[in-house]
């Protein structure tokens, strides 16, 4: 059985004071969430005081980005290690506003994903079509690419320590949900692109999380899909409440 993940990407919101409260407010209730994980992935500045203010209970804490070499002349970014150093066991890497902002490339994302795992990390790894690229009918070859890139030298091994996350980027921070049925239509393709590249075992392992307008009222119906293993949440996790209400709809509490 996989074990749902919910993820609370805060993105560049909140000061560090509102950081703090939010993740004491959501790692109170946590404690008597037996059925899925729960992390929330503050600011890169505030990932030191939620780390201290959370630790020892079941709320996980992770980063939204990190860069790909060990250490040396990078001014500005941030390594792997740092954030293991920081309590982190998750990253978020490839997540669109990255991509689609940012410019970074399958390849970029490759090279995090491969020094995440490296440290220790637990990475999950973005994957998304925009609208235009949906409605040309595009959706499943740029997952495949996506895939393809981002995940090179992956084994299998370490494809255990992955999550995948689908997020229509058309979905995100835009009120607009895809459908149940664009939802598991994706999520299938992802499982056969797992079995394909990589075994069953991997492929039935291996969670993968839908991303893009997830709130309390709609987490039941999509969390309640069969290939659907947690959510990815931006807007809806910056209130204890709400984000809660999503864990609970995961099966959570
Ligand atoms: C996200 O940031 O990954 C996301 C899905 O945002 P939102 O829930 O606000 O659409």
């Amino acid at each position: 059985m996989r074990r749902p993940l919910i993820a609370g990407n805060w993105k560049m919101n909140l000061d560090r004071a509102e950081a703090v409260a939010l993740a004491t407010a959501i790692a109170e209730r946590s404690a008597a969430v037996a059925g899925a994980d729960i992390a929330v992935f503050p600011p890169s500045v505030y990932v030191d005081a939620v780390s201290r203010a959370v630790a020892g209970t079941s709320l996980a804490v992770g980063a939204q980005n990190l860069y790909f070499e060990p250490n040396g002349a990078f001014t500005g970014e941030i390594s792997a290690s740092m954030l293991v150093d920081l309590g982190c066991r998750f990253v978020i890497l490839g997540h669109s506003e990255r991509r689609h902002i940012l410019g970074e490339t399958d390849a970029d994302v490759n090279k995090k994903v491969i020094a995440a795992l490296a440290a220790g990390l637990l990475p999950i790894v973005c994957l998304g079509e925009l609208l235009g690229q949906r409605e040309a009918g595009d959706t499943a070859e740029v997952i495949r690419r996506q895939f393809d890139g981002s995940l090179a030298g992956v084994t299998a091994g370490q494809m255990a320590r992955v999550v995948l996350a689908y997020e229509p980027v058309w979905a995100i921070g835009t009120g607009k949900v895809a459908t149940p049925e664009q939802v598991e239509e994706v999520h299938t393709d992802l499982r056969k692109l797992l079995a394909d590249r990589y075994n069953n075992d991997v492929a039935g392992s291996v969670r993968i999380q839908y991303g893009g307008s997830v709130k309390a009222s709609n987490a039941a119906q999509l969390l309640g899909l069969p290939n659907v293993d947690g959510a990815l949440v931006g807007g809806a996790s910056l209130k204890a409440d709400e984000f809660l209400s999503i864990v609970a709809a995961a099966g959570g509490n």
